[in-house]
């Protein structure tokens, strides 16, 4: 049996226990936490791991639920461009992915897992395509994952029987995971791009065939409620609610403008409102109504979108952004409390992800899903009248998370990495990106849908 013992630490369980333990220890036995509390267990057992924390934060790693890993590729290739609309996403982003080349994948996803473990993220929920290339490097990587292959028909029936075929194919290679870190999901992209009723009808029946649920792009502008009334004479919310997918786990992400009078429906189903503040403020695009759909019971959690739009994948600075937005768009100080934010970016996501029992809070029973940050670095101090919450969400960021567990194992330790290798990652994405930038748009041999 593994027996791991954190110590000395100042032990943040959040989640709905919500206790702040100091000097504190949390005990991990065969992936999963044995015991946590004041001082030291009792009686002392037999360790082979003593991690001393002095000086040191340990709480549940951050949920990250909404990315497009491979799009790391086109970082710095999208600027001025907001990715919400989709003229935006026509001019740049998918005339990329039509240059693009499955062996350009592989180092862009390294890269973003490498990235999300440096600063604290344990689980990521993934939309996109190359599901193929995307799962070894997760599996790899050791981190937790909802990947759903995203589906992109456009209109055309051919293509759209193609994806179906691709994500089915997906989802059955998924449910053989002997790892258990890893589920497949179905990726609707969304409305404004995607959404003939056939489509929607079949990614419906794929997701309860498969015990699985739906990572979608939702509300971004008025546009698709506005393509919904026209088409089906119900909003996009109505709509998704008359195919049964609100019946199933929805990421819905962004969520901006979602009239309120849906909001009751979807406090009542297993629907995410996935907040993405800095890709949402670069884009230009509306503040969400975080504050409202919270108060109307809408679960809601942290993303950081692809990174084109972001620019990194670190969930503190997200929690500080969404943090400032929201005071900035009530006009309010302190609009939603740190404790909120901090609950958003680890127990809403789980929520969403279907995973809540297993993650998102420190306890006995619980995956040992967790990180220790050390506090002598920039923003902590004075320790006296600054709290450790306060300290999270405004004045520390992810490169002070020295040591990140996932299921009880180490995929990083002091700063360094141990399952992914960024630098060699990092070389290789640079040759790839100067290699997509050198292949012409408009070549005759680029791939059609
Ligand atoms: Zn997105």
């Amino acid at each position: 049996m593994s027996t791991i013992l954190l110590e000395n630490a100042l032990v943040l369980t959040l989640g709905s226990q919500d206790k702040v333990i100091e000097p504190g220890f949390v005990l991990i036995e065969d992936g999963r936490i044995a015991g946590l509390g004041h001082g030291t267990p009792s009686p002392a057992p037999a360790v082979e791991q003593r991690i001393d924390c002095a000086g040191a934060l340990v709480m549940p790693g951050l949920v990250n639920a909404h990315t497009h890993t491979p799009m790391t590729l086109f970082r710095g290739m999208a600027e001025g461009v907001s990715l919400f609309t989709m003229e935006g996403w026509y001019e740049t982003i998918r005339l990329l992915e039509l240059v693009m080349t499955t062996d350009m994948v592989p180092a862009a996803v390294e890269v973003a897992c490498a990235e999300m473990i440096m600063s604290g993220t344990t689980t990521f929920a993934d939309q996109y395509f190359h599901m193929d290339q995307i799962v070894p490097v997760v599996k790899r990587s050791g981190l937790r994952a909802a990947l759903a292959y995203g589906v992109v028909e456009l209109g055309d029936a051919a293509a759209r029987h193609r994806e179906l075929v691709q994500l089915e194919a997906f989802l059955e290679s998924l449910g053989e995971d002997a790892t258990g870190r890893l589920k497949g999901w179905v990726g609707a992209h969304a409305f404004f791009v995607d959404n003939s009723p056939e489509l929607m009808d079949a990614e419906y029946g794929l997701a309860r065939k498969y015990d699985t649920g739906l990572h979608i792009h939702l509300s971004t502008t008025g546009e698709e409620d506005r393509h919904c009334r026209q088409e089906f004479g119900r909003t996009a919310v109505q709509q998704l609610e008359a195919t049964g997918m609100l019946d199933r786990p929805l990421l819905a992400a962004h969520s901006i403008s979602i009239p309120p009078q849906d909001w009751p429906l979807l406090a009542r189903r297993p629907f995410t409102a996935v907040i993405a503040a800095s890709a949402c403020m670069r884009a230009g695009a509306e503040a969400a109504p975080l504050l409202g759909m919270r108060a109307a019971g809408i679960n809601t959690a942290l993303g950081t979108d692809n990174v084109c739009n972001n620019n990194d994948y670190d969930l503190f600075t997200e929690m500080r952004t969404l943090a400032k937005l929201t005071s900035f768009r009530e006009r309010l100080p302190g609009a939603i409390r740190a404790r909120e934010l901090l609950d958003m970016a680890t127990r809403g996501g789980a929520v969403g992800m279907g995973l809540v029992k297993e993650i998102g809070e420190l306890a006995p029973g619980r995956r040992a899903d967790l990180i220790v940050l050390d506090r002598n670095g920039p923003g902590w101090a004075p320790v006296a009248g600054n709290d450790p919450f306060t300290a999270l969400v405004y004045s520390v960021n992810g490169s002070q998370v020295r040591d990140v567990m996932v299921d009880g194992r180490w995929l990083m330790r002091e700063r360094q990495l141990l399952t992914m290798d960024y630098m060699s990652a990092a070389t290789r994405l640079n040759a790839d990106a100067r290699r997509l930038q050198s292949l012409n748009p408009d070549s005759p041999d680029r791939p059609s849908l």
